[in-house]
C-alpha cells in the first residue's frame, strides 16, 4: 500500500480556483493573455487571418448546400457515426474525397483535430515508435501523448534526423508523423524524402495536409498528391474541411484497411457525435466547386507570393510561402500583439503567433492569402503592415 499523503487543509469552495488567478497574472506579465474578438457576419476588414483560402465559406453554392441539408437532415447529426450519425451525405463525402485524392477510402470526422487524434492513436500504441517533426500541429502532438508509443520529436524539416530516429528505434512498428505545410511558417515538409526514409526502415507515413489540401497539387488535390504519394499503401493523409473547403470537419484518407481499422478503434471517431449534415453537405458542395474551378488554388499561391515579396522588399523577415501561409517575424510577443492590433485598427485583420503556439523568441504575424485577394488588396496590406510596424521588426 502507498504511504498516506500529506493531509491538505479544507478550502472554501470559492477558493478552489484561486490558483487560476495566480496563473493568469503570470500570463499577463509575460504578455501571453488571449482575447476573443467576436466578429459580425460581414466586415469591411481585409481578412488575412482566416483559413477560408478559396473564399468558399460564404459561397452561395456552399452555404446554400449547408442550409438545404440542415433543413432536410436536421441541424445536428443526432448521434455518433456508428449509431445514428452517419447520413448518406457522409457516405457520399467520403466517397468523393477518396476519389478526388486517389486513395482507396476516406473517413469523415467532426474536425481535423479529432481526425488527427484518431489517426495517430489508432495507428500507434504500446508496440509502436512514433517519429515526428518537432513542429507538428498541436492535434498531432496530443495524439502522440495519448498513446503509449515511444515518441521521438526530431529537428524541423530534417529527413536525415527522421531516418536516424527510425533506425535507432526500439519498437518494431513505426509511423512517421508530419504536417505537409507547417501552420506557423508555411514551409513544406520534404514528403518524398520522408517517404523514402519510411520505406528504408519499414515505417508508415502519416501526413497532416490541412494547409495543402485545396491549395497545392493538381486542382488542389493536396501536397501528398503533389508528392506522388496519394494512394500509396503505406501513406495516410489527414485533412480538415474547415480551411480550403470553407466548411467544418476533418477526414482521414488512405488504404481501405486503415480506414476500417479507424472505424473499429479510433476513439475520437467512435465516441464523438458525427459531423453535422450541413457541414458534410457544404464540404461536398465545395469539393464540387474545386472540381469545376481548378484554377482557384493557383490564385491563393499568387496572392501569398505577392504578400511575401512586398513585405520582404519592405525589409521584414518573411517566410517563403509554399501554400497560403506567410509569416512575418516580430521582435517580441508584445510587439506581435500590438502590431496585429494596429493592423486591425487600419482595417487589416492578421493573425499573431506567440508562445505557447510558437517557441519563445520567434513571435510573428501570420498572414493567410485568399484566392479573391486583388493586387490592390495585397498592396494595401503591405503598405499598412509596413506603416504600423513596431521598432525592430526589420532586419
Ligand atoms: N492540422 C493543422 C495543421 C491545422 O492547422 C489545424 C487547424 N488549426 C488542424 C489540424 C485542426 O483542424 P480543425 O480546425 O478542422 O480541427
Amino acid at each position: 500500500m502507498n504511504a498516506p499523503g500529506p493531509a491538505f487543509p479544507a478550502t472554501q469552495p470559492d477558493q478552489v480556483f484561486d490558483w487560476l488567478d495566480a496563473e493568469a497574472t503570470k500570463r499577463t506579465e509575460a504578455g501571453l493573455t488571449r482575447r476573443l474578438r467576436p466578429r459580425g457576419p460581414v466586415s469591411d476588414e481585409l481578412d488575412l487571418a482566416g483559413n477560408d483560402y478559396l473564399g468558399l465559406a460564404r459561397d452561395k453554392r456552399v452555404a446554400g448546400a449547408a442550409a438545404a441539408a440542415s433543413l432536410r437532415w436536421g441541424a445536428g447529426s443526432t448521434g455518433s457515426r456508428l449509431v445514428t450519425g452517419s447520413t448518406e451525405l457522409h457516405a457520399e463525402l467520403e466517397h468523393e474525397l477518396a476519389r478526388f485524392c486517389g486513395t482507396q477510402a476516406a473517413l469523415v470526422f467532426s474536425s481535423g483535430f479529432t481526425a488527427n487524434l484518431g489517426a495517430v492513436t489508432a495507428l500507434s500504441g504500446a508496440e509502436s515508435a512514433i517519429v515526428t517533426d518537432k513542429y507538428i500541429h498541436a492535434s498531432l502532438i496530443e495524439g502522440c501523448r495519448l498513446g503509449r508509443a515511444d515518441v521521438a520529436a526530431v529537428a524541423h524539416g530534417d529527413p536525415a534526423a527522421i531516418a536516424h530516429a527510425l533506425a535507432t528505434r526500439r519498437k518494431r512498428r513505426a509511423i512517421v508523423v508530419t504536417d505537409s505545410v507547417f501552420s506557423v511558417d508555411g514551409d513544406l515538409a520534404p514528403l518524398r524524402e520522408l517517404s523514402e526514409a519510411c520505406r528504408a526502415h519499414g515505417a508508415a507515413l502519416l501526413v497532416d495536409d490541412a494547409h495543402g489540401f485545396g491549395v497545392l497539387g493538381a486542382g488542389g488535390r493536396g501536397a501528398v498528391h503533389e508528392a506522388g504519394l496519394s494512394g500509396e499503401p503505406d501513406v495516410v493523409t489527414t485533412i480538415t474541411l474547415s480551411k480550403a473547403l470553407g466548411a467544418q470537419g476533418g477526414a482521414v484518407l488512405g488504404p481501405r484497411r486503415v480506414i476500417k481499422h479507424l472505424v473499429d478503434t479510433a476513439r475520437s471517431f467512435i465516441f464523438d457525435t458525427g459531423l453535422a449534415p450541413g457541414s458534410a453537405a457544404a464540404a461536398l458542395a465545395a469539393l464540387g466547386v474545386l472540381k469545376e474551378e481548378p484554377d482557384l488554388p493557383g490564385k491563393v499561391l499568387t496572392a501569398a507570393q505577392g504578400l511575401a515579396n512586398g513585405l520582404r522588399e519592405a525589409g521584414f523577415r518573411v517566410s517563403t510561402p509554399y501554400g497560403a501561409v506567410v509569416s512575418v517575424q516580430a521582435p517580441s510577443a508584445d510587439a506581435a500583439v500590438s502590431w496585429a492590433a494596429a493592423c486591425a485598427e487600419h482595417g487589416i485583420r492578421v493573425g499573431c503567433f506567440r508562445p505557447p503556439s510558437v517557441p519563445d523568441g520567434v513571435s510573428r504575424l501570420r498572414l493567410t492569402a485568399h484566392a479573391a485577394l486583388a493586387e490592390s488588396d495585397v498592396e494595401r496590406a503591405v503598405k499598412v503592415i509596413t506603416e504600423v510596424a513596431p521598432r525592430g521588426a526589420r532586419g
